[in-house]
């Protein structure tokens, strides 16, 4: 989106703010289905856990798009979004098994991923198919917090339990549909990513009634000019020869499956904060946004840099800042960076703000939550009306003291 337009939207539903561009979302979503063009059954599951706004879920089901979910709520949300439970995967990790078992009863597809629950649930319920989720153990991820496929991970199955697998669902009879991985955020090298894929494939050939494999995430987005993305074009050539490859020997018709969250929503948001004060230290000059690690903690908690635009005066001089919040700890946003120059009043713009930024947010410093707005076909839609002193009180039981 450009500066003027993000600016009107500013203005005309105040800050802090977050700001959706439908078509980059629809964009990123055809360029990962072109990706694949040869493969007849795919299937995109947007993992909703990056942004769950309804509005926003509802975009993506217009557009063709699954769901992928991690809760029942999320589960819940879809539903009511208005998602077909066929449309739905449920990839929990460390749930109960009354969950789960909640999740059945609602018709959405099973992912479990620990062979206690697989064994109790095949017990009780041979009939409902089930989605495997393996650990290949295979590095592929940027942040340690973020990379999930490793030997200490706590998600998935070990390959090395294969057979432990393979005597449950002999013992319980259960019905095996398909085999999922999803080795963590950050695919830099193809190379790795296929090395994970073989191993599914092999795994998968234990297996006589798969409906569909799921390659799980990790595509990388860009953040700034010069950063290293996934080669989504080249994936898409490479995976789509092995899979089709796969499929034959296979001898049976599979979907190929993609869960993506930052990949689909990450470059449609913004997150637009005020600038309080500007505040010269003897070391720095600190920009004081109306904002803090209640809306936004990526960069504190991943270290993630949000390029950051001064949209009140995108054409000035650049200086030196450091981007920091309101709240009451070190929280910053940005250190040491080239800005157009800051004055008091001026609305900041970070990029990449679509992906686990509000869903993140929280009331601390019994603040409120941002709004969120929809951009659509040049019109801008309030999708999340902005907390009220209501919101903050919601739920307290006052008890007499
Ligand atoms: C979070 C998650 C995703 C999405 O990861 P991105 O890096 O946002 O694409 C996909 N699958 C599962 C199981 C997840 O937990």
């Amino acid at each position: 989106m450009e500066s003027n337009q993000l600016l009107s939207v500013a203005e005309e539903f105040g800050c802090p703010l977050y700001v959706y561009d439908a078509a980059k979302i629809q964009s990123q979503y055809n360029r990962l289905t072109n990706a694949f063009s040869k493969v007849e059954r795919l299937r995109i599951n947007y993992a909703c856990k990056a942004l769950s706004n309804l509005s926003v879920l509802k975009l993506l089901k217009k557009i063709g798009s699954g769901l992928d979910t991690v809760s029942i709520q999320e589960v819940k949300l879809g539903l009511h979004a208005g998602f077909s439970p066929e449309m739905i995967i449920y990839t929990p990790n460390g749930v109960s098994l009354d969950e789960i078992e909640e999740a059945a009863s609602l018709g959405v597809q099973i992912n479990i991923d620990n062979l206690s629950i697989l064994e109790q649930f095949g017990a009780k319920h041979p009939n409902v198919p089930v989605c495997i989720r393996i650990n290949p153990h295979v590095m592929a991820g940027g942040n340690s917090n973020i990379s999930v496929g490793h030997i200490d991970s706590k998600f998935g199955i070990s390959i090395h339990q294969l057979p432990h697998i393979l005597r449950i669902v002999e013992n319980t009879k259960m019905h095996i549909n398909g085999i999922h991985m999803h080795t963590g955020s950050d695919i830099l090298d193809i190379e790795v990513f296929l090395y994970a894929a073989e191993i599914l494939f092999e795994t998968a050939k234990n297996f006589k009634q798969l409906d569909f494999l799921d390659f799980g995430s990790g595509f990388k987005v860009p953040y700034k000019k010069g950063d290293i993305e996934t080669n989504v074009e080249e994936m898409g050539k490479k995976l789509t020869k092995r899979f089709l490859a796969f499929e034959k020997e296979y001898g049976r018709e599979l979907t190929l499956a993609f869960e993506p969250g930052k990949f689909l929503v990450s470059e449609a948001g913004y997150f637009l904060a005020k600038v309080n004060v500007v505040k010269q230290t003897t070391s720095t000059v600190f920009a004081g946004v109306d904002s803090g690690f209640n809306h936004l903690i990526r960069p504190m908690l991943y270290g993630s840099e949000h390029h950051i635009d001064n949209i009140s005066h995108p054409k000035g001089k650049e200086r030196f800042y450091s981007v920091v919040g309101y709240i009451c700890e070190t929280d910053t946003f940005a250190t040491n960076r080239k800005i157009t120059e800051i004055k008091e009043g001026d609305i900041l713009s970070f990029r990449n703000a679509g992906a686990y930024c509000f869903s993140m947010s929280s009331n601390y410093n019994s603040r409120f939550k941002p709004a969120e707005v929809l951009w659509n076909d040049g019109k801008a839609h309030l999708i999340r009306q902005r907390e009220t002193f209501d919101d903050i009180l919601r739920n307290q039981i006052e008890v007499e003291i």
